[in-house]
């Protein structure tokens, strides 16, 4: 496996073009804009260096006989979906959002989808991803996921737009692979991956075919370019003065993804043109995607349980009593019931055709929505409990100013033993997570990625055993075709 020093000097080796403030960036592994971002990434090779964190970090893989990152396997078994949960927390604890379990539900969907696609058309594109599959265990690699296309006139079907290349599509096809083109709109971490997995962001109907489309590619591939956006606060934007003690050091681009022609060899395409199973696909990845979702967020979650916490108590207050105490127990009862419909939904996890397990749905979708819709309130809690230092604390430049350091430490003192320093760092942290830029950025993940709300409601719907309930109370007030009450067997989904 790769160590952390070791995948950010891989990415020496790639040369993917990157438009970044207003310039082609000449090398991303040295643009200071993007370093929160690539040390944000580099965390899960790190904590799989880690002799302590071995157990959630690695695993064995039967693919290439060797001990293998666990981001980088489909998870078969529901110890593993609790390991993928809690390691997804443990890295959004530090980091906020670590990207790189991407791959993971990248690599489960597909795996579960080219083998039903197989079995069922005949088509070869199973092994192709086992293959896939071991070059990635073998050289430790990272992935973006690229599906959320353009999209254009959301009313519309990808063959119904006015321009065809809003979403992503085959233009030609021969013996030695396919060409695509399009663009993906928003992909999480693309100009420090080594791959892109495309996958269509939707199902097809027939006249839908050439965007059935799902492949590999190396990011620096010819005919890619991303126009990305900077990652976190960096103190070298001219327009922010402000360092921000958290998301300088951890965040993360995203970019717009831009398919000019791009050659792909049959070796890397896991789906062209098999419109049935495009829906397949997208579905299959948010079963996963956002149960992964429910682990980061919790680890966000801590973040902000904490330094509201610590704010209480540097303004000499205590969570234990009063409005203050509510105001806690509510945030962590956000905090902990979403994350507990990760753990029912790892629990609940049902087998797939193929031979991993997928999270029952109706757990990961209640969760994940919870989460989504609720991050607003985390960040409303915090900011009560903490008060509107959170937004108004002096620059550091100004706090440290001997001209007035004195009088600031003096005014702006809490509790006695706790130095004004202290309590204006905590509430510049604060600020960074939940009313910055970034705090913005964390919400709007929270809601829209992994889907927006309503693809969640359309799942929990989809999945939920209303049909048992409807029975039931059939049965229990006297009419036909009711049941006689069965013992609850603890799974949601039909
Ligand atoms: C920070 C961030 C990181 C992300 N990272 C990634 C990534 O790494 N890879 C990736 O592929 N995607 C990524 N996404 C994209 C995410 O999956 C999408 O934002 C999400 O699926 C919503 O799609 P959209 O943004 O295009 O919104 P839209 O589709 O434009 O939706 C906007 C609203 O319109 C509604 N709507 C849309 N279409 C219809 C319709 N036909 N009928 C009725 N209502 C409709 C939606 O429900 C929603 O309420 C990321 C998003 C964010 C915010």
């Amino acid at each position: 496996m790769k160590t952390s020093a070791e995948y950010v000097e891989s990415l020496r080796r790639m040369h993917p073009r990157v438009y970044l403030g207003g310039k082609l960036v000449e090398s991303v592994p040295d643009d200071p804009q993007l370093q929160s971002g690539i040390r944000a990434t580099s965390i899960a090779y790190s904590y799989a260096e880690d002799p302590a964190l071995r157990d959630l970090t690695t695993v064995h893989s039967d693919l290439t006989g060797q001990t293998v990152n666990r981001l980088l396997t489909v998870i078969t078994s529901k110890d593993d979906l609790l390991k993928k949960l809690e390691l997804s927390r443990h890295l959004c604890r530090v980091v906020g959002c670590a990207q790189r379990y991407l791959t993971h539900d990248a690599l489960n969907a597909l795996y579960s989808v080219t083998y039903d696609t197989d079995k069922a058309l005949g088509t070869g594109y199973h092994p192709v991803l086992l293959d896939y599959m071991r070059h990635m265990q073998r050289e430790d690699l990272t992935i973006a996921v690229a599906m959320t296309d353009g999209k254009g006139d959301r009313s519309k079907r990808p063959s119904e737009q006015e321009d065809p290349d809003l979403y992503v599509r085959i233009v030609s096809r021969d013996s030695s692979g396919i060409v695509v083109r399009g663009a993906k709109a928003i992909v999480t971490g693309a100009p420090y991956v080594h791959d892109l997995i495309v996958m269509p962001t939707r199902s097809m109907q027939p006249d839908d075919k050439d965007y059935a489309v799902c492949f590999a590619t190396p990011v620096d591939a010819r005919g890619i370019e991303m126009v990305a956006r900077v990652p976190g606060r960096t103190s070298s934007l001219p327009y922010r003065m402000q360092k921000a003690p958290h998301s300088e050091n951890y965040a993360q681009a995203t970019a717009l993804v831009m398919f000019d022609n791009v050659f792909v060899p049959w070796d890397r395409v896991f789906l062209a043109g098999e419109h049935q199973f495009a829906g397949a696909v997208a579905g299959a990845f948010a079963g996963f995607h956002r149960h992964t979702c429910i682990g980061c967020r919790a680890g966000l979650g801590d973040m902000i349980i904490g330094a509201a916490a610590s704010m209480v108590e540097a303004n000499g207050l205590s969570v234990s009593y009063g409005h203050l105490g509510e105001r806690m127990a509510e945030l962590i009862r956000i905090v902990e019931s979403f994350y507990a419909c990760g753990i029912a939904s790892s629990v609940n996890a049902r087998p797939l055709p193929a031979g991993n397990v997928m999270p029952d749905e109706v757990y990961s979708n209640v969760g994940k929505q919870i989460m989504g819709e609720r991050i607003y309130d985390m960040f409303r809690l915090a900011h009560e409990m903490a008060g509107g230092i959170v937004v108004t604390a002096p620059e550091p430049e100004d706090a440290e100013n001997p001209a007035v350091k004195t009088r600031v430490d003096r005014y702006l003192q809490g509790r006695a033993d706790v130095p004004t320093s202290e309590r204006l760092k905590l509430a510049r942290f604060l600020e960074d997570v939940t009313a910055s830029y970034q705090g913005g950025w964390y919400s709007v993940i929270s809601l829209h990625g992994g889907g927006s709300p309503a693809a969640e409601t359309i799942e929990i719907l989809r999945k939920y055993a209303l049909d048992d309930r409807r029975a039931l109370v059939r049965g229990l007030a006297g009419l036909e075709g009711g049941e006689r009450p069965r013992a609850p067997n603890n799974k949601q989904s039909a």
